[in-house]
């Protein structure tokens, strides 16, 4: 049975994953009145400087989480590679939300292609592939050009190639093989989008506005909203965000990130069980950010309202040009830097939001 009891303020929340998503969420929680207790192997986890309250250990190290279990309240997490293994250890415990399910199908994109089909939404032609025979078989089945991806651990572009020609299968597979992996399609989009919906114990779903993403070199560059599409395929991108949770009987925050084709078809890329990047504009023009809203759902409080106030852009700094945010400072810019010591290339260490009087849509 769904547990459905509102936790007080100054309960603690449990969260797996201490990068700048786990630092942001504890955050939001402190603003509740909320402790927050953060689990991370890495001792320099940018989520550590804004609790006390830390464990650091190994994600398999059941003497670490079985503790960390005992001193928190509810358990969350920040990135959908948890093991399996330490979220059912978790969940027999302590409420863990989102549940080992969305967990579980998040982290293995065949499991989510066969649950979205499953649930009629539509999703980026695919076929498994387990040996090169398949993979030559689906490249004639689905034509080239095509992306060729590992199953799971893929993010911001690892674990990907692009197959132009069917003479490239075999570098392909042998660049990725033996992981179990997934023929898409190469999807001729127009712009990708995505929107960051959160369900609650009770059922009561609610979306912010789709935004419209930019990538430079597979990491998100800049989310915008309103995003420029059509008032149907905005609604129908939202529909599909609150079918999913629904479907899920998820409670948390998820993101969707959506193919638009120019026909104006919606597919779905893939889902995050968790806040997400291109949900890091609503800390600055929305009622409730994403992250309050996540803390929220998985104290089951009433969902917080999404609306948005005003028009804004996200761009996120990446590497070096975080150096350069004091001299982009001015009228309606808000910079958020993640504490991060070392500047690594493709390393996420803050983003901008730019607002903008709110011009369209809703
Ligand atoms: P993913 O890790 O699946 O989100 O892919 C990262 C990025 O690669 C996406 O945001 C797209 O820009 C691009 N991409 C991934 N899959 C495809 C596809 N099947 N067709 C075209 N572009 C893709």
């Amino acid at each position: 049975m769904t547990d459905t009891h509102p936790l007080p303020p100054g309960s603690t929340i449990g969260i797996l994953g201490g990068g700048q998503l786990g630092r942001m969420l504890a955050l939001a929680a402190a603003r509740l009145g909320m402790k927050t207790h953060i689990f991370c192997p890495d001792p320099q986890s940018p989520a550590f400087e804004v609790t006390p309250h830390k464990t650091v250990a190994a994600y398999d190290d059941e003497a670490a989480l079985a503790a960390f279990a005992d001193a928190v309240d509810v358990i969350t997490y920040e990135f959908e590679n948890v093991p399996a293994a330490t979220a059912a250890f978790l969940a027999t415990r302590k409420p863990l939300r989102p549940g080992a399910n969305a967990l579980a199908i998040s982290q293995d994109r065949l499991a989510e292609k066969a649950f979205l089909t499953g649930a009629n939404i539509a999703v980026t032609p695919y076929r498994a592939v387990t040996s090169l025979a398949d993979l030559e078989e689906a490249l004639v089945e689905l034509g080239t050009p095509a992306v060729l991806k590992t199953t799971r651990m893929g993010y911001d572009g690892k674990g990907q190639r692009l197959i132009r020609e069917r003479a490239e299968a075999e570098s392909a597979f042998a660049a990725l093989a033996p992981k179990p992996l997934v023929l898409e399609a190469f999807v001729p989009f127009e712009k990708e989008i995505s929107v960051v919906v959160a369900r609650n114990s009770h059922g009561d779903a609610r979306a912010f506005d789709p935004a419209e993403n930019v990538h430079r070199d597979h990491i998100l560059h800049t989310s915008t909203v309103p995003a420029s599409i059509a008032e149907a395929t905005a609604t129908e991108a939202v529909w599909v965000a609150e079918e999913i949770v629904e479907k899920l009987g998820y409670v948390g925050l998820l993101g969707v990130e959506f193919f638009v084709l120019p026909s104006g078809r919606l597919l779905v890329n893939e889902i995050a069980p968790r806040v997400h990047n291109s949900g890091h504009w609503t800390e600055a023009v929305c009622v409730t950010d994403q992250f309050e809203q996540h803390i929220r759902a998985v104290l089951n409080w009433p969902l917080g309202d999404p609306s948005r106030l005003a028009d804004v852009v996200m761009e996120n700094l990446i590497g070096d040009e975080v150096h350069g945010v004091i001299g982009q400072l001015g009228p309606g810019v808000a910079p958020h830097l993640y504490g991060k010591a070392e500047a690594r290339p493709g390393r996420k260490m803050g983003h901008i939001n730019r607002v903008a009087v709110k011009t369209t849509r809703k």
